[in-house]
């Protein structure tokens, strides 16, 4: 079989094990059914995901034109706390602005391979875990906006990290953690305007991927380099599909790119 089109992200599906999909214009996939088959991904070019122009890709996905220009790649995104909507600021785009910041937001607790504090919006969850390939995480606050939100990332980064070591978390190097125990030692840390909004008596989410078998020592699969590859699936964990020779693929990592997929 042969699949064709622009990665995005996959889309998933929590459960027992979670499921994942890659959803082109034309087809889509259950990637859970994948695993075990020898698989075939070859890279045939660029196409930004916001131009449509066959364009090398910049970062999210987006040339480097769109990335400096559109409002779904301002440094609020990654940076939550220099939102500025709430405050009748405009970044890029005001509409768009108000719109992603003015909704509820979480502050949670993941560990994916140590325990990281991150913000999403509440409609996010547990998609953003699941794509950070957290096996276990909590919420701690929940706040109306998302600058509230990212000040409060702000203050707890100082006593968490806010990375994920990504070979750790594919080998599943990792360690189970009592998130409660580590919500209640940060409530301190919560900054005065956030404290209101903090979640006492949430418990721990536990996520379980699809993965037979985890890579030793995981080697990530650049496409322009390696524009043709060919391996056995025996995983799929974060945004990652893990294969049997250590090869791991960073599915988030090439959005904008076009591949064929073809499974044997
Ligand atoms: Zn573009």
């Amino acid at each position: 079989m042969n699949y064709e089109g622009l990665l995005t992200k996959m889309q998933t599906e929590n459960g027992s094990p979670i499921q994942y999909y890659l959803v082109f214009d034309n087809d889509f996939l259950n990637v859970n059914q994948l695993l075990n088959k020898l698989v075939t991904i070859n890279f045939l070019n660029y196409q930004c995901l916001n131009c449509g122009l066959q364009k090398k890709i910049y970062r999210q996905g987006f040339c480097y034109d769109c990335f400096f220009k559109i409002p779904q790649a301002a440094d609020w995104i990654i940076s939550p706390e220099k939102s500025k909507a709430h405050l009748g600021i405009e970044e890029r785009d005001l509409a768009y602005e108000e719109k992603v910041q003015l909704q509820p937001h979480v502050v949670y607790l993941a560990n994916s391979s140590s325990v990281k504090v991150g913000v999403t919006r509440r409609s996010q969850i547990p998609t953003r875990w699941i794509d950070q390939g957290a096996h276990e995480a909590i919420e701690i606050v929940e706040v109306p906006n998302r600058y509230l939100a990212g000040i409060t990332e702000v203050a707890l980064k100082s006593f968490v990290s806010d990375k994920t070591n990504w070979r750790a978390m594919l080998k599943n190097d990792i360690k189970d953690e009592d998130l409660v125990a580590w919500r209640n030692k940060l409530k301190q840390y919560i900054p005065v305007e956030a404290a209101e909004y903090y979640l006492e008596n949430n418990t721990e989410i536990n996520l379980e991927f699809p993965v037979l078998t985890y890579p030793e020592k995981p080697k990530s699969l650049n496409l322009e380099k390696n524009p043709f590859f060919e391996g056995t699936l025996k995983g799929i964990k974060g945004q990652y599909l893990l294969f049997e020779d250590n090869t791991v693929f960073n599915v988030r990592g090439n959005e904008g790119a076009v591949v064929r997929i073809t499974v044997n």
